[in-house]
């Protein structure tokens, strides 16, 4: 036998080893079913809690504070919450959307923004798994809720919880195509057309040209967010929902069917 031969023969035996020690590390990794069970139920407990987390953004941010001020109370009566008012969902339900100190309305949005949040954990985690696109995707999903409620509340755009999206949505693009080229090229195409909309908009009311509307952009969101070669569609199913949204509850916040639209596009 030659030296070489030898050699190959020492790498395999190595190998088979290797490949054995493989095997027995496998009987112990969970059957895919288990995991897949374990993580739903993982998803299934986060979710709603960082909804319920985004619900006192939604409600402090217009007062100019934040989550970390001051610890969970009412907004009627301002009574600190128990541990037993803070479950996600079940509290609201089991105290039918009422303070339990001083039966004041809690707004019904906030057990939607929880709902929103939970499911959005949970199809993230069937469609990526625990990956850095789930991590991403679920963050993105979670600000466009924040953003959304802050619209249907306060009938206006937040500046801040906008530029945090901007920044997530850059680091998507960058994270997916390898280069900052491609969120540069398409939030610049969408700020381009958004620009154009509203000037020759002005052709008709000059009162129009005071001040860059919403709409300007939450089309460069779309553009930094959803990847090229969906713009155009994802545009056209905003524009699409807008309309449905109009004729079925005649008052329009906007950023509903944008964040819908983007979060169809980041699912494709
Ligand atoms: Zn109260």
């Amino acid at each position: 036998m030659t030296e070489r031969l030898r050699l190959e023969l020492g790498f395999r035996g190595q190998g088979l080893g290797a490949s054995k020690k493989l095997k027995e590390c496998y009987l112990y990794e969970m059957e895919p079913w288990l995991e897949t069970t374990i993580g739903l139920i993982m998803m299934v407990v986060l979710g709603p809690a960082v909804g319920n987390y985004a619900t006192s953004v939604v409600y402090r941010l217009p007062f100019g504070q934040t989550p970390f001020e001051k610890k969970p109370y009412c907004g009627h009566c301002n009574t600190m919450l128990q541990p037993r008012d803070l479950f996600p969902i079940l509290s609201y339900l089991l105290a039918r959307g009422k303070c339990r100190y001083c039966q004041g309305v809690i707004r019904a949005s906030y057990i939607w923004v929880e709902v929103v949040c939970g499911a959005l954990f949970i199809i993230n985690y069937l469609t990526f798994g625990i990956s850095e696109t789930f991590i991403m995707v679920t963050t993105i999903g979670v600000f466009l809720t924040i953003l959304s409620a802050l619209e249907y509340h306060e009938r206006k755009l937040f500046d801040l919880i906008l530029t945090y999206l901007f920044g997530l949505g850059a680091l998507l693009q960058t994270l997916q195509t390898g280069t900052i080229y491609s969120f540069f090229y398409s939030g610049f195409i969408m700020l381009f057309a958004g620009v154009v909309i509203w000037r020759a908009s002005g052709l008709f009311n000059a009162q129009r040209l005071k001040q860059v509307p919403d709409y300007v952009w939450l089309m460069v969101l779309i553009g930094i967010i959803v990847p090229q070669p969906l713009l155009i569609a994802t545009s056209a199913l905003t524009l699409g929902l807008v309309v449905i949204q109009r004729v079925l509850f005649g008052k329009i916040t906007a950023t509903i069917p944008v964040s819908l639209a983007i979060y169809a596009a980041l699912l494709v």
